[in-house]
């Protein structure tokens, strides 16, 4: 038996004199405000403002942070590594100079100087001067990567969130159903803190389908008037599907008016279809909050300028590409405190478009995200992603909509085949009729024969772990096993 041996006046000297940080004491509030305006005030100011202020702004907000990052060791190791002085650095048009860095960078730091790496600036013995907070990726496969945030990164992010949720058609007194991850994932919390402290609306956190089961979060939209969903595409065609097949309720009369989704390629039109409400886009990561979401007009995801500096490269030589042009998106943040973030390569693929949005913003626009760069699939020279595999496949209305790409290496020359597991829609399918359709367009969309397996429905969901997780896992490579 432990007795663990306890003085009471020490503990009571320790609970009654030392002081933690507080919150609320950690932040100037209405300096902040003024900083990175929260809706409605963002849309009055930085969402309009002219291109000459945009870059002024992003000037001394760069300066900044780069003092801030020769002072996380992983920055100045790095940059001395590549002859970087801090005289090199003074200014935006210098950008180029800096190395970018991508995920497997990030795992090296960890490796470095285990469990958060040297790249966070901050450690949780910062926690006794300021309120920390973890939370960390939405990673399936070993340890998440965790990120501590400082009070204010955390408040900056809740802001940001806020914009692209007001964008997206959040308005005070909504009630809004948030479905993705809770847990240490920061997805669903990010969500939450952005809603109830910054839109007024109500956030009704069900959490995914392992939280809350997919008919309870049907019953619940339906009982207490939920207007708003968020959540990743794949769980809302499956809960609309569900409430139409399963509940017999059409879920168009659920009186939805918006989803807030990040697509990725997935087609709008079929959720949207299902729900008979509008889908917004958005992109973030747990690393860099929300860095861009579309407006109405839905034509383009707007860059948060105040917040990010982003850059197309190109993957091959790393160089920035002509707007238009599709490459590797590369974040760096403007007000991050904790593991600050300079020319992060999220290996995300998109492209910054030409011209400006017909909503009046001068922001930049990203077209959309078209898959992952190291998720990509290379086939007799064409490069496959199981993303843009699932837009075609949920375009087809003879098939539930869930997939998974299976890759192997397969004959005496070692070819790679990927053929993707489709399921039919229900028994009435004419499964060898489904299985040339898909084919033939498969090769006409990607320009590369695909073999296509036709399988019932909720026969993938061991696979690709949609009822549990809602993040969908879209591809199979037993090249690797
Ligand atoms: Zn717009």
């Amino acid at each position: 038996m432990v007795n663990p041996r306890l003085d009471p006046e020490e503990e009571l000297r320790q609970m009654s004199q030392r002081r933690p940080p507080y919150y609320w004491e950690s932040l100037n509030f209405p300096e902040l405000m003024k900083e990175y305006p929260p809706p409605p005030d963002y849309f009055n100011t930085i969402y309009r403002m002219p291109r000459d202020q945009i870059r002024d702004l992003q000037e001394k907000r760069f300066k900044t942070q780069i003092d801030r990052a020769w002072d996380v060791p992983f920055y100045a190791r790095r940059w001395k590594a590549a002859g970087l002085d801090k005289s090199d650095i003074r200014s935006i048009a210098d950008i180029t100079k800096i190395p970018a860095y991508t995920v497997s960078d990030i795992r090296d730091s960890i490796a470095l100087q285990p469990p958060f790496g040297e790249f966070m600036g901050v450690s949780p013995e910062d926690g006794k001067r300021m309120p920390l907070v973890i939370q960390t990726s939405g990673g399936t496969t070993g340890l998440p990567r965790a990120m501590l945030y400082s009070p204010r990164d955390r408040e900056i992010m809740a802001i940001l969130g806020s914009r692209r949720l007001t964008m997206h058609g959040v308005r005070p007194g909504d009630l809004v159903q948030v479905t993705r991850a809770m847990g240490l994932p920061n997805g669903g919390f990010a969500v939450r803190e952005a809603l109830w402290k910054y839109t007024g609306a109500v956030p009704v956190m069900t959490g995914s389908g392992n939280i809350t089961p997919t008919r309870r979060q049907i019953e619940i939209m339906q009982a207490w008037g939920v207007s708003i969903l968020v959540g990743f595409p794949a769980y809302l065609r499956h809960m609309a599907l569900f409430a139409r097949d399963e509940m017999k309720i059409d879920p168009r009369s659920l009186g939805i008016r918006a989803l807030d989704s990040n697509l990725g390629v997935e087609d709008r039109k079929t959720v949207e279809d299902l729900w008979g409400a509008r889908c917004h886009d958005f992109y973030g990561a747990h690393e860099t909050g929300m860095v861009a979401a579309d407006c109405l007009y839905r034509n383009g995801m707007h860059i948060q300028e105040d917040a990010f500096i982003v850059e197309i490269l190109d993957p091959q030589t790393g160089q920035p590409v002509p707007d238009g042009s599709k490459g590797n998106l590369c974040v760096t943040s403007l007000f991050k405190y904790s593991a600050p973030l300079i020319r992060y390569n999220i290996s995300d693929v998109s492209c910054k478009m030409h011209g400006t949005c017909d909503c009046g913003s001068t922001l930049q626009r990203l077209e959309r995200i078209f898959g992952r760069s190291d998720n990509m699939i290379k086939l007799r020279g064409v490069n496959v992603f199981p993303e843009a595999v699932g837009a075609l496949v949920a375009a087809e209305s003879r098939s539930t909509g869930e997939f998974i790409c299976v890759v192997e290496r397969v004959g005496a020359a070692g070819q790679d085949e990927m053929t993707v597991m489709v399921e039919a829609a229900d028994n009435s399918v004419d499964r060898a009729k489904l299985q040339a359709d898909l084919q033939v367009r498969f090769r006409e969309a990607l320009s590369v024969k695909l073999l296509v397996n036709i399988v019932s429905r909720g026969e993938l969901d061991p696979l690709t772990g949609l009822s549990k997780n809602t993040k969908a896992n879209r591809l199979l490579d037993k090249r690797k096993s």
